[in-house]
């Protein structure tokens, strides 16, 4: 008896995404589906690479055609494309996600989770840009290890450095790298919005899946001008949990709600503190921003704990050395850009782009 290609689509119907909760045919992401006598083969487009759920992907889809009549062999071939939300007409229409990483106070580990998220992206298979557009402050060519550099010109156009290893790598970008660091950055509205709509405009960033905008601290003018230039997927809260550092968390939350902007999780950083004998400190009242995302109805993405190697590791300019096998945060980061990664995939399946906003700046 031959397998009918409904009855395989009418079982694949049957199989639910798990983050977004609407069958993987809605979705769109069954791509082909062959029938050679009682084999089956479907491949399945996730819309992330990041995607933690894969294997139970895989295996309900498997269980599902199983059940057809006729079927002997299932085979399910996985592969990823991100989705953007994004009108063809915005700025980078190459660039599939923008994502914002804004704080309400400045030391909370706001560029550090930025550089961290992309490089998580990054190494689990999506192509990925940071863009440091804390012009007042950049600390991503620290971090990064590039130091002071004058990028490469192509005519106008600016490249952006590539760090990493044959694994993965991210693009980057950053005033930083073109003014010496001793120099203090003092920008005038007008001024803000020229240079990040040069940054957005001039660099080339090629095929992105994510472009992670690593923010000024506060609710200031390049929030606003980045809500205005381009289309932003979403933003990432970073917060440490003590009372007084959530009152500024909450105020920049509600700034890209104003804005228009969707908030795609807020992070719990330097969360509590395991000495060298294993045992937690709670330092800053663990907990805190977690407690913050479900008042305010946001999702929380992770709990990230005070990693003496991370810091090391940031003032020594080793980003993906977080994610060596044995460095004590890199499950917990991995785990983090994955949560971000299902959150953007929810907000392009279900949401409508961030609509654009006229605001004036004042400068
Ligand atoms: P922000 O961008 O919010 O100003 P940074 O990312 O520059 O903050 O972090 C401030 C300092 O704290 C840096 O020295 C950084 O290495 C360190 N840091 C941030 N997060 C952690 C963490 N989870 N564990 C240890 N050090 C951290």
């Amino acid at each position: 008896m031959s397998v009918s290609h409904d009855a395989v689509m009418a079982a694949l119907a049957t199989v639910q995404d798990p983050e977004i909760f609407k069958d993987i045919v809605s979705l769109d992401m069954v791509r082909d589906v062959n029938i050679c006598g009682g084999s089956v083969k479907v491949r399945v487009e996730l819309t992330t690479p990041a995607c933690p759920l894969k294997d139970r992907i895989r295996e309900e889809v498997t269980t599902a055609v199983k059940k057809v009549s006729g079927v002997e062999a299932v085979d399910v071939e996985l592969t990823a494309k991100v989705r953007s939300a994004a009108g063809p007409k915005q700025l980078l229409p190459q660039v599939r996600n923008i994502i914002a990483v804004g704080a309400g106070k400045g030391g909370v580990g706001k560029s550090t989770i930025a550089l961290n998220l992309a490089v998580g992206l990054a190494l689990q298979g999506a192509s990925v840009g940071l863009l440091d557009g804390d012009i007042y402050g950049p600390s991503i060519p620290t971090m990064t290890g590039i130091g002071q550099r004058n990028p490469q010109l192509n005519g106008e156009r600016i490249i952006p450095f590539s760090i990493g290893s044959a694994e993965a790598i991210i693009k980057v970008m950053s005033i930083g790298f073109i003014v010496p660091p001793e120099k203090a950055l003092i920008w005038r509205g007008p001024m803000v919005h020229g240079v990040i709509r040069q940054f957005i405009e001039q660099v080339e960033w090629g095929e992105l899946d994510y472009l992670i905008v690593d923010l000024p601290p506060g609710t200031g003018d390049v929030s606003l001008t980045l809500a205005q230039t381009i289309a932003l997927t979403g933003a990432v809260i970073v917060a440490t949990p003590q009372e007084l550092a959530l009152a500024d968390a909450r105020r920049a939350v509600r700034m890209f709600q104003q804005l228009g902007v969707a908030i795609l999780g807020v992070v719990e950083n330097m969360s509590y503190f395991i000495c060298e004998h294993g045992t937690t400190y709670d330092l800053f009242g663990r907990g805190g921003a977690a407690a913050m995302a479900q008042n305010m109805g946001l999702p929380f993405l992770a709990e990230i704990p005070i990693d003496a190697r991370m810091r090391q590791f940031a003032d020594s300019g080793e980003p993906f050395a977080n994610f060596a096998a044995d460095a004590p945060s890199r499950q917990l980061l991995l785990t983090l850009a994955q949560k971000l990664a299902g959150q953007v995939s929810i907000r392009n399946l279900t949401k409508p782009a961030g609509k654009e906003v006229k605001l004036e700046i004042s400068g």
